[in-house]
């Protein structure tokens, strides 16, 4: 059991939870992106133990009938260990999914990732039609290039603004400059992609700005935000557009709690509020 402090940012430790937390999701209209906590392994065992992991959870969504796809992180299924063993690890996870019908997306981490992610994305997207995302980073420099491969590429696109802390050589560093960026990469979506535009962001003007681009090219979306950030937002937003919540769950949760709490001292102030009570 986690404790109920952590409890807002993710669902429970065991994949029961995780689709617990989805029932009462979608019932409300909102769907759920499964992400089974975990990343960083540099020895094939615990990668392959996530994948595996994965592989039951895809049964498990599909035993409840729950509205729900799936990320993975690509560190988690062995990309520190080798390119190779990520590749493999992500081809059986699409495979079964591709079985149960259930959406993979794969998470974007830091830059020396993007070659081997993007590439490992392209691959599985043709073989599964579309039954594959990927997550896109707006702060790095390199996106528009990436995004123009992307618009020729069946899968949908998450564009988030990057949650890596980047050299300047290749990345934007004041915020400023990232939703500048973001922007812009919205508009190129709405104009070129046939649709699968996600737009994760918690930012109400980026989800104002794409509702606006919608209105003007009727290109479809959905809108992607964290488990325990602006939910009432989301309830809100479910009554007219696609939403999306992403689901942390697993024994992994300390780190990610962390994470979520030392970003926004609103979330601090959550905590320590918790805790006191
Ligand atoms: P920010 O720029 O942080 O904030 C802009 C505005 O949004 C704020 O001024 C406020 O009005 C509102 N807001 C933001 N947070 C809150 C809050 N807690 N409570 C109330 N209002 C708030 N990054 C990656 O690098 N790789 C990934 O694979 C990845 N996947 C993601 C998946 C999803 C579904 C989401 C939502 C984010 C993901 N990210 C990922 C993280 C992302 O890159 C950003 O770091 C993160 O979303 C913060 O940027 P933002 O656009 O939400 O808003």
């Amino acid at each position: 059991m986690i404790p109920p402090i952590a409890s807002k940012f993710v669902a429970g430790e065991s994949p029961a939870e995780a689709l617990e937390h989805t029932r009462h999701l979608n019932d409300r209209n909102v769907k759920a992106i499964l992400n089974l906590l975990g990343e960083h392994y540099h020895e094939r065992g615990p990668a392959d133990e996530d994948a595996e992991a994965y592989v039951r959870l895809l049964e498990d969504i599909d035993t409840a009938e729950a509205e729900a796809c799936i990320s993975v992180k690509p560190s988690q299924v062995g990309l520190d260990v080798e390119t190779t063993v990520f590749r493999e690890n992500m081809e059986r996870i699409t495979d079964a999914a591709a079985k149960k019908d259930v959406f993979v997306w794969i998470d974007m981490e830091d830059h020396e990732t993007t070659d081997a992610t993007l590439d490992t994305f392209e691959e599985l997207t043709r073989k599964h039609e579309g039954g594959v995302g990927v997550c896109i980073q707006a702060n790095l420099k390199r996106t528009e290039e990436d995004l123009k491969r992307l618009a020729d590429l069946p899968g949908k696109v998450r564009l988030v603004k990057g949650a890596y802390d980047e050299p300047e050589s290749i990345a934007l560093k004041e915020k400023e400059e990232v939703n500048a960026a973001y922007r812009e990469y919205l508009e190129f979506m709405f104009e070129e992609f046939d649709g699968g535009i996600a737009v994760g962001s918690h930012d109400p003007a980026m989800i104002e700005y794409a509702k606006e681009l919608h209105e003007e090219h009727g290109t479809d979306f959905e809108i992607q935000m964290l488990m325990g950030v602006r939910e009432d937002a989301q309830y809100e937003l479910a009554e007219e557009y696609e939403v999306y919540q992403y689901v942390p769950y697993g024994g992994k949760w300390l780190s990610y709690f962390y994470r979520r709490i030392m970003e926004r001292k609103e979330n601090l102030l959550f905590a320590v509020r918790a805790i006191l009570s």
